[in-house]
């Protein structure tokens, strides 16, 4: 593939992007953009079926293996890295067990 080939593509992509449209990366659908929010699936079914076949997808975007710090197991969290309890009581209990120390 020569540059002006590389343009060309990059510049559709970019047609395809400024007007708003995008098609389902996993049955090639095109997908009607309702709101702001861009949508990547055309439905929650393809987005599920994307996902499962693609795991190690998933964990690069948001899922953090957390090590709970009052009870010791892994948990996976989505979204938030910060997490440091696998459960609310967990949560309790360490600051409990805290308090207690701090005497
Ligand atoms: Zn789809
Ligand atoms: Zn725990």
């Amino acid at each position: 593939m020569n540059t002006t080939q590389k343009s060309v593509i990059s510049s559709l992509a970019a047609d395809r992007l400024s007007s708003g449209a995008s098609f389902c990366p996993q049955c090639g659908k095109y997908v009607k953009q309702h709101t702001k929010h861009k949508k990547r699936f055309c439905s929650d079914r393809c987005r599920m079926k994307c996902w499962n076949s693609h795991p190690d997808l998933i964990r690069r975007m948001a899922y953090y293996s957390i090590t709970c710090q009052n009870c010791g197991a892994e948990f996976r969290f989505y979204g938030n890295a910060h997490r440091k309890f696998c459960c609310r009581s967990c949560y309790d209990a360490y600051r409990k067990k805290g308090q207690h120390h701090d005497e």
